[in-house]
């Protein structure tokens, strides 16, 4: 049960004043916390950090405001001159002095009554904004706020800045915060005292409220102590909930899965490639894991290309030979489909039925899949979320692997575990964390890497283009499709709107129609599960040669014979993602391209990461110089691709606390493993604020 003094911060967020249906849909825009269906609550906006600081401190007076220079100004007003009728382009102007001159406050399109009203001639006010002097006279063009002089408190002197959305004005964001803070409960430390004595922390409550109203800009930065204790309390929650999902899973013994190896070597044999090394040395770590009576909870790590999926595969087959049902869960309905493609014809040479399950399946054709895995003559399913719904039901479900499973929280990982009788886990990921990080995501794992890529593989070359060469690349595109070449079109990444992501792809589309007519294919994240697959499978089969499309290929994809990927603003790309779309080509016998296709000019972390990308292919290398560069978000990749993003935490800037919040949850753990002493209680707190509160249920007394 959710203690009861979190009430307020769980409640709407339209209960805030202000706070419309409309004010709320922008919310969640900004909003940290991934709502999945659930709608924005209190809570979720006191999680909305400030990116920077407006210092409005300088009150310099007007005759000495410089040009460009963010002030505040006490003026008197001396007049309103409207805009002369019909000339709605010549601004409306309200002059105002102090003693040392004259300033225009200037508004296009004004609204002269409210003007009036706001500033009544002879009054006496506050204005904050950015200096202009226009024509060699002072002027400040919609100054940033404006106060009578008795209100002049309430102007924020040191304001934060927060992601904007479109639509959202600064101030109801900020007034919505405010109130969200207000509404911030009396709350039991949960952190341990020498650990806030030695950090110098404040208190939960006072941290927010110093970030969200900073007196000092250091106040609103993520390296001071403020916001430093956000990010533990944070890291803190991960590990505990980390830790109790551990405890909970390997309590639950496993069993010892025998094999003959019959079945491993009929698929063996119809597969044709031989495995690479370090794909055999992983199967034999899985192979010795399944055996064992205890539960198998690892996690195979290997770039993108490295061949994870057969390495699944030949797991599942030890499953069957043991008797039992092996289950794969992809993140999206396009990989479990390409899974499928896999998987089903390999698994039939060895006598066994391979079935998919997505939210697609309706009707007889999922009745079939139902009642065939409840009665065991399915031996394998792949398929997507639609896999752990309550009604589907295993015969015997020994083996769950999960395929990019940064994709899916802890949640699924146990939803998924309780379809059997506590199912061996393999989790793979594409994702190359560095190995202190692999805790913080997947908690303590076993570990198996996949470090070379399958034979014959050629190296990509990547090249950078600036946009102005643009026709350039389209007649080596000519060429390439003469060649019978396929290639990936990527459109770039915007971060504000869907919307506007949607159309760059599509207009991309539609030029290079102009050029490649129906060779052309698109491909994109609003569209059907059906309409995907179709473009997928045309340009898998050649019927189109060019495929372009949203980051949604990103992941996994696999066309063999696409051998060159286009990737355009490639500067906005962060290097994990880059990494991973580069992965898309390369993966046959053909010599592939990479083409970073940018706008110039790059700035200095842009430049950077487009050299990394031209200088190396090696996912960890990129990792670590990725952790150096990031200025935002996280490790584990952007957002967008649904990675375990951190509310309030910020790797770059607070990794040195990682395993002291590590080793702090275990302690914690150990003396208390119900979480029911007075901090225990206090954690579990920490864990609702946090969102991590499906770790609580865990507990006995949960
Ligand atoms: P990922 O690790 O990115 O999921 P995949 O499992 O999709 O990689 O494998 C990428 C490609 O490499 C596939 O086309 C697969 O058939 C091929 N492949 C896998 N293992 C080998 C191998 N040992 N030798 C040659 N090709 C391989
Ligand atoms: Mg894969």
């Amino acid at each position: 049960m959710r203690p009861a003094l979190l009430d307020p911060l769980f409640a709407p967020a339209t209960s805030l004043e202000g706070v419309g249906p409309k004010v709320v849909a922008m919310l969640e825009n900004i909003v940290p916390a991934d709502l999945g269906t659930r709608e924005a609550r209190v809570g979720d906006l006191l999680f909305v950090l400030p990116n920077s600081v407006i210092d409005r401190r300088s009150r310099p007076g007007i005759a000495q405001a410089a040009e460009g220079q963010i002030v505040t100004l006490e003026l008197t007003v001396d007049r309103h001159q409207p805009a002369p009728r019909g000339k709605r382009s010549v601004p409306y102007r309200v002059y105002a002095f102090d003693e040392t001159g004259e300033i225009a406050l200037t508004f296009f399109h004004a609204n002269g009554p409210w003007l009036e009203k706001i500033m009544p001639v002879g009054a006496e006010i506050v204005v904050s904004g950015r200096m202009e002097w226009f024509n060699g006279r002072p002027s400040m063009v919609h100054p940033d706020h404006i106060a009578s002089a008795e209100e002049a408190d309430s102007l924020p002197l040191i304001e934060p800045v927060y992601p904007l959305t479109a639509g959202l004005s600064p101030k109801t964001l900020r007034r919505a915060i405010g109130q969200a803070l207000g509404r911030l409960p009396e709350m039991p430390e949960w952190q341990d005292a020498e650990i806030l004595r030695r950090q110098t922390f404040p208190a939960f409550d006072l941290a927010l409220k110093r970030i969200h109203n900073p007196t000092d800009p250091i106040d609103a930065s993520p390296q001071n102590a403020a916001w430093r204790r956000l990010a533990y309390d944070e890291f803190l929650a991960g590990q505990v909930a980390l830790a109790l999902v551990r405890a909970r899973t390997r309590r639950l013994s496993g069993r010892a899965l025998q094999g003959d190896g019959a079945l491993e070597a009929k698929i063996r044999a119809a597969l044709p490639y031989s495995l690479t090394r370090s794909q055999e040395q992983a199967l034999a770590e899985i192979h010795a894991d399944l055996t064992k009576p205890e539960r198998m909870l690892r996690l195979l790590q290997g770039d993108v290309g490295s061949g994870k999926t057969v390495v699944a595969l030949l797991a599942m087959a030890r499953a069957a030979e043991a008797g039992g049902q092996a289950a794969l869960m992809a993140p999206t309905e396009i990989l479990a489909r390409q899974h499928l493609a896999t998987i089903a014809p390999l698994a039939e040479q060895a006598g066994l039925k391979t079935a998919i399950l997505t939210g697609r399946e309706k009707g007889r054709d999922r009745e079939t899949v139902l009642s065939g895995l409840a009665d065991g003559s399915i031996h394998f399913v792949v398929g997507t979320h639609a896999l752990f719904q309550e009604h589907v039901a295993f015969h015997d479900l020994v083996l769950a692997i999960i395929d990019e499973q940064h994709r899916f929280g802890v949640h699924q990982r146990l939803a998924m575990t309780a379809k059997g009788d506590a199912p061996d886990m393999l989790v793979m990921t594409a994702t190359p964390i560095p190995r202190t990080l692999v805790l913080t995501a997947f908690g303590d794992m076993d570990v198996s890497r996949l470090t070379e890529k399958p034979a014959g593989r050629r190296p990509i070359t990547t090249v950078t283009l600036p946009f102005e060469r643009l026709n350039q690349l389209i007649g080596r595109i000519h060429t390439a499709i003469a060649e019978g070449q396929k290639i990936y079109w990527i459109c770039p990444l915007v971060e504000e709107s869907e919307e506007i992501e949607l159309t760059s792809a599509e207009d991309r589309a539609a030029t290079l129609r102009n050029e490649f007519g129906d060779a052309v294919g698109l491909i994109h994240g609003r569209m059907a599960g059906r309409d995907k697959d179709a473009a997928m499978l045309a340009f898998k089969n050649g019927e189109t040669r060019i495929l372009v499309g949203t980051t949604v290929i990103e992941v996994g994809i696999d066309v063999p014979d696409a051998t060159i990927i286009v990737i355009e603003h490639a500067e906005r790309f962060g290097l994990a993602q880059l990494h991973q779309l580069r992965g898309r080509v390369g993966r046959g016998d053909r010599a592939s391209t990479c083409v970073l296709l940018y706008k110039a000019p790059l700035g200095e972390v842009a430049r950077r990461r487009l050299e990394v990308m031209r200088q190396t292919e090696d996912g960890f290398v990129i990792a670590e110089e990725d952790l150096k560069l990031r200025g935002e978000g996280e490790l584990l990749g952007t957002r967008q691709s649904g990675a375990p993003s951190f509310l309030v935490a910020r790797i770059e800037e607070h990794a040195d606390m990682l395993e002291t919040a590590r080793d702090d949850a275990r302690l914690l753990l150990a003396r208390d493993p119900e979480l029911t002493s007075p901090r225990g209680e206090a954690v579990r707190t920490l864990l609702y604020l946090f969102g991590r509160d499906d770790a609580v249920r865990l507990l006995r007394a949960g």
